[in-house]
C-alpha cells in the first residue's frame, strides 16, 4: 500500500469513526464519504452525453454523439459523470486547492462508478507542471487515480508536461489549442495501446485534445478521456463572455 492510499484508508477509517457534518449543508452525515446523501443526489449528473466528448445533449437516448463529434470524433469514448455547475465547483475546488480528502473520497467514488476500465488500457493522468504541483503540495489528478477504484489498478503512462500554461479558463478554444500544441512530451512507448486520458474537469477539452493528438501521433490504437465533471457549452460561453 502506497503512502497516499494509507493516509486515505486512516482517513475513511476516521470519519467512519466520528461523522462529522455536510461541508456543502452542515447537515450530520453519516456517510463514510462525508457528504450528506441529499447532496450527493442533488449533484448535477452529466446524463445523456455525447459519447465522444462527454457535452451533455438533450436527446434523452444515450450511444449518441454531438453535432461536432458527428462529423468528427473528438475520442473513441469519454466519461464525465458530473456537470461542472451546481455544487460541483465547490467539491472540484476543495479537493483541488484545499486537498479536502471527503471531497476527493466523494469525486473518485462518482468517477469510479461511472467508469469501467476497458481490458489492457493504460492510464495517462494529465501532467502538472512541477511549478504548479509544488505550489499546491501535491499532483491532484495522480491523487484522483490513485483514489478512484476504477483506475489505481491501471497501468500507467508517462507523461511530461514541459512548460507551465496560465489558467485556460478565459481562453477561447482556439487559443487555448494554440497553447496546448507541443506542452506535452509522453516517455512511454504507446504504439499499439489503449489510452484512457485523465483530467479533473473538461471545459473545452483542449488539454485532452492536445495529449489525445500526441498519443495518436505516437501510434496509439484507441485514445478514451476521462475526468470528474464536464462544463456544458452554456456556461463556458457565459465564463468567457464575462472575462
Ligand atoms: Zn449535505
Ligand atoms: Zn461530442
Amino acid at each position: 500500500m502506497s503512502f497516499h492510499s494509507f493516509i486515505a484508508e486512516l482517513q475513511r477509517w476516521l470519519m467512519r469513526l466520528m461523522p462529522g457534518h455536510c461541508p456543502l449543508c452542515q447537515c450530520p452525515t453519516l456517510h463514510t464519504s462525508g457528504y450528506c446523501a441529499a447532496c450527493i443526489h442533488a449533484l448535477p449528473r452529466n446524463r445523456p452525453c455525447c459519447y465522444s466528448c462527454a457535452l451533455p445533449l438533450s436527446s434523452v437516448e444515450e450511444g449518441l454523439c454531438c453535432a461536432r463529434c458527428l462529423r468528427r470524433p473528438r475520442f473513441h469514448h469519454a466519461t464525465a459523470p458530473l456537470l461542472y455547475t451546481g455544487d460541483t465547483p465547490a467539491l472540484v475546488h476543495s479537493f483541488k486547492f484545499h486537498a479536502a480528502l471527503p471531497a476527493a473520497f466523494l469525486l473518485a467514488e462518482l468517477m469510479g462508478k461511472a467508469f469501467h476500465p476497458p481490458q489492457k488500457a493504460w492510464l495517462l493522468t494529465v501532467p502538472q507542471h512541477p511549478h504548479r504541483a509544488r505550489q499546491r503540495g501535491f499532483d491532484h489528478i495522480d491523487w484522483l487515480a490513485t483514489l478512484c477504484p476504477s483506475t489505481r489498478r491501471m497501468p500507467r503512462i508517462t507523461a511530461h508536461r514541459r512548460y507551465d500554461t496560465p489558467p485556460l479558463r478565459h481562453l477561447d478554444r482556439r487559443q487555448r489549442l494554440k497553447l496546448m500544441k507541443d506542452a506535452f512530451s509522453i516517455e512511454t512507448d504507446v504504439t499499439g495501446k489503449h489510452i484512457v486520458l485523465l483530467d479533473d474537469v473538461m471545459t473545452t477539452g483542449a488539454t485532452l485534445n492536445a495529449l489525445a493528438t500526441l498519443c495518436r501521433q505516437q501510434g496509439a490504437r484507441r485514445v478514451e478521456a476521462l475526468a470528474i465533471a464536464r462544463t456544458p457549452l452554456s456556461a463556458w460561453r457565459e465564463l468567457h463572455t464575462a472575462s
